[in-house]
């Protein structure tokens, strides 16, 4: 990787106005310039350039970045490459240690691409290779999809790719490097696939970085072997046809997470692009990073077997960080899409894509239900604890509330119980840190700050009513039902709630009584969070508790804090949209508002 340093100087010496404007028609509005955003489908132009703070900003997509970035992106290519690009540009010539890590994965690229080629002019010209094509059209591979994938072939000989690669005067320590050679105990040099059908994996930019090799000849070999790690093969970012889908999971704003890559072939041939597959890895924040780039509208599609269960699950609760709620598609039979396709065709796995979405706890309650037995204690146990694993991994209190309510009639039980067993279980996040937020695109700095403000003010709140149930019952009557709206005021609801029952009995509550509650909301075995949260309110010197207006203050501000929130996220909406009008219409309204409220304030 190319230095920050040496990435700042490029960013600011080049006229980043000059290189959007070679590919972007700009027109000067202000101190700033606008064109039609090349990320997006773009009818107004959206893409703001700024010289003066040396950004590009589309702000309906919210693509934006420094000038690296913009040539990177429009590229297709890696940050030092465009780096690199620009330097040249510059007539600066870059010679520091990054840089030869930059110029190391230039040439491992190069090798790779090699032994693309080499892969797939061995299945077009040999003998082997017709047989292996033979292999490959009864699976219903066609020459378009050989062509399109770049799908080739490792002869069964020790070390054709080897010769090949030295002959293009590739070292053989970067063979050794990307995986593709290994030195047997007499020296000798040998290819690592052989024999095997060559399925090329491209990182995001679309450049080969690894393979994967599928034996097609009766063999007692494994069925796949895959690439190793390398200084530009990085499994946990890479997701199999994620650079070809790219234009499609745009277009059609959906894409299809598979288990397999050979599932991804399989869609493709049922006339579905916009799937993609993790590398024999789970799925990883930076692949979730990837996806949200290009939709929000996430399906998942794996085996029905244990397995395939388990890795639902697990991606679901990756997407619930970023409160994503995906889909889910499992095949019926415990088939894999190829399978499907091999028994029913193309056009009923297509069918069958189109009509089986759903929502993914939905799915999984579903199958907790299956093995449910009405009226038989332990099954009834196992339902409940599944469910709530399930749902208290959602984040969402809509989610939760609404498969609560479901279990509470499917097993017969109280809504109300079932919420209080479910407090009890759930493994609630109760260190409130505001910067802690879900860093998705709905909390802007703006949010932050509001929340922080909220979250103050509950402090104050919370500690004058330790010392006073009058401010207790007061505070219930106006605000109670707001706790439950906010999923991040989860730890005061909880602490709420048990002083509620404390209240109930006793007239007086001292520090202590506060403490016990708040350590009988600490699971076992857990850090103490509560308890530790707590003890900050109590610790808090700033909150001074003879001031009797600084209660009603508090009070109103959260009241307040909650309807500027609202208007930022209305505002933020307006702004997703892309729609000009929206935008300027509650830019005005906003600022009225503004006029309204300093006046009030006066
Ligand atoms: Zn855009």
């Amino acid at each position: 990787m190319i230095s920050q340093n040496i990435k700042k100087q490029i960013v600011e010496q080049t006229n980043i106005v000059e290189v959007v404007g070679e590919v972007v028609k700009l027109t000067k509005k202000g101190s700033s310039y606008f064109g039609l955003c090349p990320f997006h489908n773009d009818k107004h132009p959206s893409m703001s350039v700024s010289e003066k703070v040396k950004m590009f900003n589309c702000f309906s997509c919210n693509t934006k970045g420094n000038v690296i970035y913009f040539v990177s992106r429009y590229n297709n290519i890696s940050e030092d490459q465009a780096t690199i690009i620009l330097a040249k540009r510059l007539g600066i010539e870059i010679s520091d240690a990054s840089s030869k890590e930059a110029l190391k994965e230039e040439r491992l690229l190069k090798v790779m691409n090699d032994a693309t080629n080499f892969y797939e002019f061995y299945l077009h010209n040999t003998e082997e290779g017709v047989k292996a094509k033979a292999y490959l059209t009864s699976r219903g591979i066609t020459d378009e999809i050989i062509k399109d994938l770049r799908i080739g072939l490792a002869s069964s000989e020790s070390n054709l790719l080897n010769q090949a690669l030295k002959k293009n005067n590739h070292s053989e320590l970067d063979q050794v490097e990307l995986g593709l050679v290994k030195i047997d105990n007499k020296d000798q040099a040998y290819d690592v696939f052989r024999n095997r059908i060559i399925f090329p994996i491209e990182n995001n930019n679309g450049q080969v970085v690894g393979f994967s090799g599928r034996i097609y000849t009766k063999s007692d070999q494994a069925k796949y072997i895959n690439s190793s790690e390398s200084a530009i093969f990085h499994k946990g970012q890479i997701l199999y046809n994620f650079h070809k889908a790219t234009p499609t999971i745009r277009s059609n704003d959906k894409i299809i997470i598979f288990e397999g890559f050979m599932d991804v072939i399989a869609a493709k041939k049922a006339q579905i692009p916009y799937g993609v597959a993790t590398m024999g890895t789970a799925l990883t924040q930076e692949h979730v990073k990837n996806i949200l780039s290009l939709t929000k509208n996430i399906v998942l599609c794996f085996d029905g077997d244990s397995a395939g269960i388990h890795a639902m699950k697990r991606s679901a609760f990756v997407f619930a960080n970023y409160h994503i709620i995906p889909k889910a598609i499992v095949l019926p039979n415990n088939l894999d899409p190829d399978e499907y396709l091999k028994a029913y065709g193309s056009q009923a796995l297509n069918n069958y894509f189109s009509q089986n979405e759903k929502n993914v706890y939905q799915w999984l309650y579903d199958l907790a239900k299956k093995d449910f037995i009405k009226g038989d204690l332990e099954s009834v146990e196992r339902f409940k604890k599944e469910v709530f694993e399930c749902v208290r991994c959602s984040k969402e209190n809509t989610i939760i509330e609404h498969f609560i309510k479901m279990l509470a009639s499917d097993i017969e039980i109280s809504f109300e119980s079932l919420m209080n067993d479910f407090g009890k279980i759930a493994n609630f996040q109760p260190t409130l840190k505001p910067d802690d937020l879900p860093k998705n695109r709905v909390t802007t700095p703006k949010e932050v700050r509001i929340k922080r403000k909220i979250f103050i003010a509950y402090d104050v709140l919370l500690k004058h009513m330790v010392y006073s149930k009058l401010k207790f019952i007061e505070f219930m009557d106006k605000m109670g039902d707001e706790l439950y709206i906010d999923s991040s005021l989860t730890t005061y609801f909880e602490i709420i709630k048990k002083m509620e029952v404390f209240y109930a009995e006793n007239e007086l509550m001292d520090e202590q009584d506060f403490l016990n509650i708040a350590k009988s909301l600490d699971l076992p075995n857990k850090t103490n969070d509560y308890y530790v949260f707590a003890k900050r309110i109590l610790d808090n010197k700033m909150i001074n508790l003879n001031d009797s207006d600084e209660f009603e203050q508090c009070l109103n501000t959260i009241q307040k804090c909650w309807s500027d929130l609202s208007k930022t996220r209305l505002y933020n909406k307006a702004l997703s949209s892309g729609n000009i009008e929206d935008i300027q219409k509650f830019e005005s309204l906003r600022k009225e508002n503004v006029k309204v409220m300093s006046k009030e304030e006066k």
